[in-house]
C-alpha cells in the first residue's frame, strides 16, 4: 500500500536523509529521524520496520508498506501515521522565518488563549478585540518595540495557534460581551499575513454576525494582488498598513532589511483602496529621524483618493519600551507635543483630522471576563510552555505558567514544562498576568 501524506495533511518534505525534514503549513520546519519515524510506525501500526518505506517525490511524503498481511484500511494509517507525526514534530518545530523554536498551540495543548501579550485573544474592555495568532515577523525595525524579526537578540521562542481553537475562544468572549457590533483586529508580536491559516481565520470569524468589522494591521511585504483579491472576497473590512517613508533607502533603514521595497508597498497601498477593503495608513513618527517622510506620506495618503468609513491616516508616536529596539539618539517627544505636531500637519496640508481617538473607529467601552487573581495574590501554577524572554542569570528564563484558563508570564523562572510552581502575580492589566516565582 502507498500513502502520500502530503495530500491529507499539510506536511511537505524539504529532504529525507537520516531525518525527515519537513514544513508544515508553510510556515513551521520539523525534523523527525527516519529511524525513530519506523520504530514509532511499528509500535502504533505493528508494521514490521523493514517493510515501510518512506519515500520524497518532489515535495510530496509517500510512505509505501509492503509484504504486510492485516493492515488496518488506509483511512485509519492515514489518520494513525498524522497522529504519530502530530505527537513528535511539536519537540522540535521551528518557525521558518525567524529560524526560532515554534510552540504550536492547540486545543490539547493545555495552553489557554487569554492571559499573555504574545498570541490569543487580549481584551482591553471595550468592543475591540485583539486577536493573535502567532508570532515572528519577516522585517527587523530598529525602533521595533517587540524587538522581532530574525536579528533580534531577546526573543527565543515563537508561537502559532491553530484557526479552531482560536475561533472558539473569541466566540466564547464575544458571547460574554453580549453585544453585537465587535471589531475583531488581528495583530501581534509579528507580521500578521504570514499566518498560514488567515483566510481561514477571517472567514471563521465573517460567519459570525456579532462581528461587523474584521481588521488587519500589517507591513504590507508578504502581500499581493491575487491575496488581495482574495481576502476582500472572504471579507476582510480593513487593512491598516505600516509606511514609514517613500524613501526607498530611508525605508529599508526603517525596516531594518535590504529586502525592504516601498514601490512594492506603494503599489499594494492601491490595490487595496482599488478594492472595498478599507485603507489605514499607519506611519510611525520618530522624530528627527523621518519629519519630512510624513509629510511626505500625507501626500501620497491625499493623492490615493481613500473613500472609507474610518480615517485613512493614523500616525503614530514613537514611544520606547523596556523590551523593544530602540534608536539611541532619538528622543520621545510627550503626547502634548505630539498632538501640537499632528495639528500642525493638518493645518499645513489642510487635510483630514490626524489626532484620532478611538471613537473614531467606533470603539466604544463593553465588558470583560473578571480577572481571576489579582495583583500580590499567590497562586500556583502548572508551566506550560516556554516564554519568549531570555534571563540574565544562568539557567533561568521566562516560563508560560497556567491557572483558571489564564497564561500567567513568569520572568527568570528555573521551572521545566508540567513543573507545578508557586508564583506572586505583580501586574494583571487588561487580563494579562505577569508573575514572579516565589520559593519557600
Ligand atoms: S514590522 Fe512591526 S513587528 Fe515587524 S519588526 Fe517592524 S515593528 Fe516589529
Amino acid at each position: 500500500m502507498q500513502i502520500n501524506l502530503s495530500n491529507h495533511t499539510k506536511i511537505k518534505v524539504k529532504a529525507i536523509n537520516d531525518q525527515l525534514h519537513l514544513t508544515l503549513s508553510e510556515m513551521m520546519t520539523g525534523n523527525i529521524p527516519k529511524k525513530t519515524f519506523k520504530k514509532l510506525i511499528k509500535k502504533r501500526i505493528r508494521i514490521s520496520e523493514k517493510n515501510i518505506q518512506i519515500i520524497k517525490n518532489a515535495e510530496d511524503l509517500i510512505i509505501k508498506i509492503e509484504n504486510e498481511t492485516n493492515l488496518p484500511v488506509k483511512n485509519v494509517l492515514i489518520k494513525e501515521l498524522s497522529i504519530i507525526l502530530s505527537e513528535y514534530l511539536p519537540l522540535t518545530l521551528k518557525n521558518k522565518i525567524t529560524n526560532r523554536k515554534l510552540i504550536h498551540i492547540t486545543k490539547d495543548s493545555g495552553i489557554p488563549l487569554m492571559g499573555s501579550i504574545y498570541f490569543g485573544i487580549i481584551d482591553r474592555g471595550t468592543n475591540l478585540i485583539q486577536v493573535r495568532p502567532l508570532t515572528g515577523c519577516l522585517l527587523n525595525c530598529p525602533f521595533c518595540s517587540v524587538d522581532e524579526g530574525k536579528l533580534s537578540k531577546t526573543r527565543l521562542t515563537d508561537y502559532l495557534i491553530t484557526v479552531p481553537y482560536l475561533v472558539e475562544e473569541t466566540r466564547k468572549l464575544i458571547a460574554y460581551k453580549g453585544i453585537s457590533d465587535i471589531e475583531i483586529h488581528i495583530d501581534g508580536q509579528s507580521e500578521p499575513t504570514l499566518y498560514p491559516h488567515l483566510p481561514e481565520l477571517i472567514a471563521e470569524f465573517k460567519k459570525d454576525s456579532r462581528i461587523n468589522v474584521i481588521s488587519i494591521q500589517t507591513n504590507g511585504l508578504p502581500l499581493n494582488y491575487k491575496y488581495i483579491k482574495k481576502l476582500e472576497q472572504i471579507g476582510l473590512t480593513r487593512i491598516n498598513l505600516s509606511i514609514n517613508s517613500l524613501n526607498p533607502k530611508k525605508a529599508q533603514y526603517l525596516a531594518g532589511t535590504s529586502s525592504y521595497d516601498i514601490d512594492h508597498i506603494k503599489q499594494i497601498a492601491k490595490q487595496i483602496v482599488s478594492s472595498s477593503i478599507d485603507l489605514l495608513i499607519s506611519p510611525l513618527w520618530i522624530p528627527g529621524i523621518n519629519d519630512e517622510d510624513i509629510e511626505e506620506i500625507i501626500s501620497f495618503t491625499n493623492n490615493l483618493k481613500i473613500e472609507s468609513d474610518f480615517p485613512i491616516l493614523g500616525i503614530q508616536n514613537y514611544l520606547k519600551y523596556k523590551f523593544g529596539r530602540k534608536i539611541s539618539h532619538v528622543k520621545m517627544v510627550n503626547m502634548k507635543r505630539f498632538q501640537e505636531k499632528l495639528r500642525e500637519w493638518e493645518e499645513k496640508f489642510e487635510t483630514h483630522p490626524l489626532f484620532l481617538s478611538k471613537t473614531d473607529f467606533g470603539i466604544h467601552p463593553a465588558k470583560s471576563y473578571p480577572k481571576p487573581f489579582r495583583k500580590g495574590e499567590k497562586i500556583e501554577v502548572e508551566i506550560v510552555s516556554l516564554g519568549r524572554l531570555p534571563s540574565k542569570h544562568e539557567n533561568k528564563q521566562e516560563m508560560l505558567g497556567s491557572a483558571k484558563n489564564r497564561v500567567i508570564q513568569i520572568m527568570n523562572s528555573t521551572a521545566k514544562i508540567k513543573n507545578r510552581v508557586n508564583v506572586k502575580i505583580t501586574k494583571t492589566k487588561d487580563n494579562i498576568f505577569y508573575a514572579r516565582e516565589i520559593y519557600n
